[in-house]
């Protein structure tokens, strides 16, 4: 393959493709790219594989990226036979994989592929069994059939860690019913993204205590009582009233900017909308002075060049914590439930 295939929120390709344009740089490889909406790829010119470039651009390293694949040229199909063009790309390809998934951009279009895909599922599946493409043993490869329209798709293969096990990369979550608002989502699915299943008990324990920075009406706040932390909700808005009579929050109408924890605590969260310089500042000086041990607070873009506006940010925490001497790990990604924005964990090394 000489392409590298990426999904991403519609509206967010052009920070896609910067990312993956800065990697390509990176390894000095010459690209050119095309994008629609929801999906961006970048082609080597050289022809050359893009293997080493898909491996180097490490999913769990990415921000704007949904799914991450080597992939092949385009297809055009005949729509009275869209089954054979698929076959003939992969039996030259010499690939093969353990699993298919058919997977469309997030569009209404895209969704409206869903019968297509369903009345085509079976027989691709019985075609490639029978030619040895599709079997047990392909090294955990699987492939993606992305449709970008009814006789376009373009045929990808991805890799165990370097890939989203969620079709479409996408994290669906039952919205709780009790949840005082549908923000509580963001944390939740950062909580999945950025924290390993095995850990949770570990590190969301109900022996903790937490600071939610603009907590009001109190989504976030919801999760963390959940999960059975005590928390300091700083707002000058009002918290749900519900909420509240668990018991397990302090309510504090002060600026999220300024107030200082009365003692160290466990986990700091943050969803204020503001500047991300201002955001950045005040989780610089609850990191540097060790007042949590992690941390994930989300960065609102507004403007145009988000890509560059993150990796300036990232790279402006990552020299605060060195010359503090904090060790620390960074992680950040444009959730599914994220919109304008992007969300960053954050954890201390002790
Ligand atoms: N995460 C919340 C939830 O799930 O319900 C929603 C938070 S909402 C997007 C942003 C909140 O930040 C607002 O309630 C606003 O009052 C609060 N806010 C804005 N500036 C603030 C500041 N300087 N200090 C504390 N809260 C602030």
């Amino acid at each position: 393959p000489t392409s590298w295939l990426v999904y991403c929120r519609p509206g967010f390709e052009n920070d896609a493709l910067a990312e993956m344009q800065h990697h390509a740089k990176q390894l000095g490889v010459p690209c050119e790219s095309s994008l629609g909406e929801g999906w961006v790829t970048l082609m080597r010119l050289d022809g050359e594989p893009i293997n080493d470039l898909h491996r180097q651009a490490a999913f769990h390293k990415l921000i704007f990226a949904r799914q991450s694949l080597a992939a092949l040229p385009a297809l055009t199909l005949s729509r009275d036979d869209r089954v054979s063009a698929i076959i003939k790309q992969i039996k030259a390809s010499g690939w093969s994989f353990e699993d298919i998934w058919h997977e469309t951009p997030d569009t209404n279009d895209g969704k409206a592929l869903a019968g297509l895909i369903k009345a085509l599922t079976k027989p691709l599946q019985n075609t490639l069994k029978k030619r040895g493409a599709l079997r047990r043993k392909a090294g955990a490869r699987r492939l993606h059939i992305f449709w970008t329209d009814g006789d376009k798709v373009q045929l990808g293969m991805s890799f165990p860690d370097n890939r989203s096990e969620l079709v479409n990369g996408i994290r669906r979550l039952r919205s709780p019913s009790r949840a005082p608002s549908r923000s509580t989502l963001k944390l939740e699915e950062a909580w999945h993204e950025f924290i390993p299943r095995d850990q949770w008990d570990e590190r969301l324990a109900d022996t903790m205590q937490a600071a939610d920075l603009g907590a009001a009406p109190g989504g976030w706040t919801w999760q963390l009582v959940q999960r059975g932390m005590y928390v300091y909700a700083i707002d000058n808005g009002p918290m749900d009233s519900e909420l509240m009579r668990t018991g397990q929050i302090d309510h504090l109408k002060e600026d999220g900017f300024i107030w200082e924890p009365p003692q160290r605590l466990d986990w700091l969260v943050c969803d204020i909308v503001d500047k991300p310089v201002r955001v950045l500042a005040m989780v610089e000086r609850w990191l540097t002075r060790k007042w949590c041990t992690e941390a994930i607070f989300n960065l609102k873009l507004p403007m145009k060049k988000r890509w560059e506006e993150v990796s300036r940010c990232l790279a402006s925490l990552e020299t605060a914590l060195s010359k503090a001497n904090v060790s620390a790990e960074i992680a950040c990604r444009h959730l599914y439930h994220d919109r304008e924005e992007v969300t960053v964990h954050v954890r201390l090394k002790h």
